[in-house]
């Protein structure tokens, strides 16, 4: 049973046991916008799309270390398995175990070849459909979740930092530097974390409210691998990101987080909590895998 303090989340999906692995004990389920399983392992999807392999530690040694893609390597004293975790941001990742050795690394690598090709494929397609651009400037930004477009405005000033103020509902104003499209759209995803305290956070007090979930506290932030997150002491954490997605995929999200307070796991008992408040679970979870399209590839 998970510890007192703990943290499950919104998986997108109905985790199934890695070999291995404890998920009763792990801490943390992620639910993900991105998600796809590969070779079924996976379970921890990314709101940035990304791939993952796992497999038993072990030590091989490399007979050829050429023409390997590039890679860096990451240590995580939690892992069991080493894991390839592949994303446009960061490029291939080998995670390992502590005390991992890691001239057994490359041969890793390059027995997933295939793998990695195919992944970073998908993943640029993927990224191809996303909207919205990672290097240009929204001018107009959707956010089905609450029925509302918000037009953006740039006043541009040759220094100082980026901020952005929301005038009316409806329009957001940028200042600063604005050629620096880094830091414009870190300001507006720091604006929409705002959007989504004020606009989603009431979702999840009347959902509770209605159902008599117990909840004790509610944020935002923008997590990279869950759409949501429940902790042993009822914090439910949102992602912003939630904000481009449909009302209903939201509110499954959500409802999936408030059973969390009575189950903090993914038992029977959990997912038939659920389907008595969602009967429509199976297929917003299943729509929940691929709705990191909805995101912008620049949020
Ligand atoms: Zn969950």
């Amino acid at each position: 049973m998970p510890s007192h303090g703990s943290t499950y989340c919104t998986p997108y999906r109905v985790p199934e046991k890695r070999p291995g692995s404890s998920d009763g004990t792990a801490g943390s389920f992620g639910y993900a916008p991105h998600a796809h399983a590969l070779e079924s392992l996976c379970r921890k999807a990314s709101p940035a799309a990304f791939g993952m392999l796992s497999w038993p530690a072990m030590s091989v040694t490399d007979p050829n270390p050429q023409s390997l893609p590039d890679f860096t390597v990451r240590t995580n004293a939690r892992a069991k398995h080493v894991r390839l975790r592949l994303t446009l941001e960061e490029g291939l990742v080998v995670v390992v175990p502590k005390g991992f050795n890691r001239a057994g690394i490359p041969a890793i690598v390059r027995s997933k070849q295939s793998w990695i090709r195919r992944t970073t494929e998908r993943l640029q397609a993927q990224q191809a459909e996303r909207p919205g651009s990672r290097d240009s400037l929204p001018e107009r930004i959707v956010l089905p979740a609450i029925g509302r477009t918000m037009a953006l405005e740039y006043r541009r000033t040759a220094g100082g930092t980026v901020s952005t103020r929301e005038h009316e509902r409806g329009r957001i104003v940028v200042s600063g530097p604005c050629g620096r499209v880094a830091e414009v759209q870190a300001a507006l995803r720091r604006r929409f974390v705002q959007i989504a305290k004020r606009e989603l956070e009431p979702l999840v007090w009347e959902l509770a409210q209605a159902h008599r979930f117990v909840v004790r506290r509610v944020g935002v932030r923008t997590q990279r691998t869950r759409w949501a997150s429940c902790s042993g002491r009822g914090t439910v954490t949102l992602n912003a990101k939630l904000l481009f997605l449909p009302p209903g995929l939201v509110r499954h999200v959500i409802l999936h987080e408030l059973c969390h307070t009575v189950h903090l796991n993914h038992s029977s008992r959990f997912w038939r909590l659920l389907a008595h408040y969602d009967p429509e679970y199976r297929t917003n979870d299943r729509n929940l895998r691929s709705a990191g399209r909805y995101v912008p590839a620049w949020f």
